[in-house]
């Protein structure tokens, strides 16, 4: 099986099974999940899009029902990302929930201009090539995140 050809993870999963996995795979690392956290998570997990941090901010100060400022959200997104359950989308200043939290992996994002919907993929292939690549720098990478931008199925479907 190529992994490579795998559409995201996300939609095969259902969203509680999903984000139970990742706060697991969180709490057996030591790691704290908090009510904040778990609620950004779950909100980055059922977005179809990239989301930034501001729109998560008025997003959860509505469901959480208090005032929750931009600096806790960025603290949070931070932690997420170095747990490896959330990836920033560079290109879009805007976050995603990582579709393959249970290991440590290159996130590769295929992003639409048209709809802004992002799909994640695992490319073993790209992996060993990048490492490769570090290996021979004598570079130690800490955060691996590939982004491409272009057209989905749905708007290239839509535009013909
Ligand atoms: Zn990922
Ligand atoms: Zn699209």
């Amino acid at each position: 099986m190529t992994r490579s050809k795998e559409r995201s993870a996300k939609a095969e999963k259902s969203l509680p099974e999903a984000v139970q996995t990742a706060i697991e795979s969180c709490r057996l690392r030591g790691a704290q999940v908090t009510p904040l956290r778990e609620a950004v998570l779950t909100a980055l997990w059922s977005a179809d899009c990239p989301i930034g941090a501001y729109d998560l901010r008025d997003q959860l100060s509505e469901t959480l029902g208090r005032n929750i400022s931009a600096a806790s959200i960025y603290r949070t997104l931070d932690f997420l990302c170095v747990q490896g359950l959330a990836a920033r989308i560079e290109s879009r200043n805007a976050y995603v929930a990582c579709a393959h939290p249970e290991h440590d992996h290159t996130c590769i994002h295929f992003v639409c201009n048209d709809c802004g919907a992002s799909s994640e993929i695992e490319d073993k292939k790209l992996e060993r090539l990048l490492a490769a690549d570090a290996e021979a720098l004598g570079f130690a990478i800490d955060h691996r995140v590939i982004e491409l931008s272009g057209s989905c199925v749905a708007c290239q479907r839509a535009a013909e």
